[in-house]
């Protein structure tokens, strides 16, 4: 496959211009490009620049508002709600981060509640951060209906990731970041792209047989990991960033879009936890190591988020390389420098 080659600071500019030529002021512009390259430096294809053409078709949609203005209120001692304002989630998490750290604090527990956001991103970024002030959270968020329900044939939850972070004395925090579907849907999405069958447990056909055809997947429905347990956790998922929250469920979502096409409108919660104020304040960090320790002492193991670090070790050096017809794409959605 042709690639095109770019620095990190080159791919983070192109998605920022692509941005800002499609509706995005400064704000919305730079905090999405910025999470994309992230993506970008962690190897993290399928949400880097990738995403940059439904990003474009979501804003002329007119669903996504690219001018955007967050807004941050403490609904409880531990409870922040942000207003996304229909921008993408990149700038509430800015607006919400330094709010629930406060909270967190305070209160040893805190939750953020963002509503009114389009989250097409990984996780993972808005947790590290939090991971890396030394505080432990997990976030989840739902999308539109791509999975089935255990047992079903038609799609009713979102992919719902869930992520998990943990901070380290010294190292990158621990970072857990899955969706609850057996594939994420960029992967799905790109085995269809580039003509790869993917594995077996993936989806369903629109008749609900099983296949390991992306564009069959597509048209049908994603299934759960592992079966019944994977759906349930698509199912909390749905409560907790859905009518906990005052957002919608990823069905209700699909009814907002009316066949826009645009990126799912929902909400996410996001929980921190102060370890120094639960039970062990000195010794957390130093009783997770053990716990590290032990699982890498097992030959063939390693730490989720330890591919990402070790791409993002290497990414300023080799810079990254995405499809030529990606790149053609993108250029196709700027007007000519
Ligand atoms: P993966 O299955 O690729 O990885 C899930 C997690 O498992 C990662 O933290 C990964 O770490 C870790 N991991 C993978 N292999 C191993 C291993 N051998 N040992 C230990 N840990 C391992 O992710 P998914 O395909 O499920 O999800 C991809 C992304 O899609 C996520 O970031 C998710 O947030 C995002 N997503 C977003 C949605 C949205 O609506 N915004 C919807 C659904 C998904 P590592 O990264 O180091 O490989």
């Amino acid at each position: 496959m042709a690639t095109v080659k770019l620095t990190l600071d080159e791919a983070r500019d192109l998605a920022f211009r692509c941005l800002k030529a499609n509706g995005c002021d400064d704000d919305n512009a730079a905090a999405s490009a910025d999470n994309m390259a992230r993506a970008e430096r962690d190897g993290c294809a399928s949400h880097g620049l990738f995403r940059l053409p439904w990003h474009v078709s979501s804003l002329k949609s007119g669903k996504v508002n690219g001018k955007a203005r967050p807004r941050a209120e403490r609904l409880a001692p531990g409870v922040i709600k942000v207003h996304g304002d229909c921008g993408f989630a990149p700038l509430g998490h800015k607006v919400g981060r330094a709010p629930l750290i406060e909270a967190a604090r305070e209160n040893g527990i805190a939750a953020l509640a963002l509503v009114d956001i389009y989250h097409i991103a990984a996780l993972w970024p808005e947790i590290e951060i939090l991971a890396m002030e030394g505080l432990a959270a997990l976030a989840c968020t739902a999308s539109h209906p791509y999975v089935a329900p255990a047992g079903g044939k038609k799609p009713l939850f979102g992919t719902n990731p869930i992520g998990f972070a943990w901070p380290r004395a010294k190292k990158p925090p621990l970072v857990f970041d899955q969706a609850s579907a057996a594939m994420a849907r960029g992967e799905i999405q790109i085995a269809a792209r580039d003509g790869h069958k993917v594995p077996e447990g993936a989806g369903i056909d629109a008749e609900g047989n099983p296949t390991t055809d992306p564009n069959k997947i597509l048209e049908g429905a994603q299934l759960g990991f592992g079966g019944y347990k994977g759906a349930s956790l698509a199912m909390m998922v749905e409560l907790l960033a859905g009518p906990l929250i005052g957002d919608l469920l990823s069905i209700e979502s699909l009814a907002a879009d009316e066949g826009a096409k645009a990126a799912p409108r929902g909400g996410e919660l996001i929980i921190a936890l102060d370890p120094a104020r639960f039970g062990d304040p000195q010794g957390f960090l130093a009783h997770g190591e053990k716990l590290f320790e032990a699982i890498l002492a097992q030959e063939g193991t390693r730490l989720p988020g330890a591919r990402r670090y070790e791409n993002r070790e290497k990414t300023p050096e080799t810079g990254i390389a995405i499809p030529q017809s990606l790149h053609d794409t993108i250029m196709g959605l700027m007007p000519p420098a």
